[in-house]
């Protein structure tokens, strides 16, 4: 099921990425660097929100041989939340829409999920509810964790040698 193609666009349309086939992953984060991130992008000029209303951060994550910036790639500037941080948040400079996160030393890319359109697949975990300030309730629709579970990682790795076996 590699065909699928879904399409992710900035909020003014110059901006266009696209993930292939299932991605690794569909979760929704809550984590400090997530939130502190998001609030960042949130600041910019006439930016739209990049948070959900509990403070969670939705996903597609795609490994990097399955997704990419097909059109308006030279607007995009990543933003880091520190000098030193791991992780480059991208976002399209034309209107402040971000697109997706890529953490250095990972093989994979997340994507925002509000970004996309169509059908997408289902939430199936939210990590470092730790992190959550929220009082609403979380969703039953799948579990949630206090920290990133095992696997989440055993997805991670297993993505990571399909990928070095070109599969
Ligand atoms: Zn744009």
């Amino acid at each position: 099921m590699n065909d699928i193609l879904r399409s992710s666009t900035c909020a003014c349309g110059q901006v266009r990425c696209t993930g292939i086939g299932q991605p690794i992953l569909s979760a929704v984060c809550y984590c400090d660097d997530c939130q502190a991130g998001g609030h960042q992008i949130e600041s910019l000029p006439n930016a739209g929100a990049v948070l959900e209303d509990d403070g969670g951060t939705a996903y597609l994550t795609y490994r990097d041989d399955r997704f990419s910036c097909v059109e308006g790639a030279h607007l995009l500037v990543a933003y880091k939340i520190r000098e030193r941080a791991p992780t480059q948040r991208f976002v399209a400079s034309c209107c402040n829409t971000a697109m997706y996160l890529k953490f250095g030393p990972g093989h994979w890319v997340s994507a925002y999920r509000r970004r996309f359109e169509g059908d997408l697949p289902a939430i199936e975990m939210r990590t470092q509810t730790q992190f959550r300030a929220s009082r609403a309730k979380l969703p039953d629709d799948a579990p949630s964790y206090r920290r990133f579970p095992p696997r989440l990682f055993w997805r991670l790795v297993l993505s990571r040698f399909a990928m070095m076996l070109g599969r």
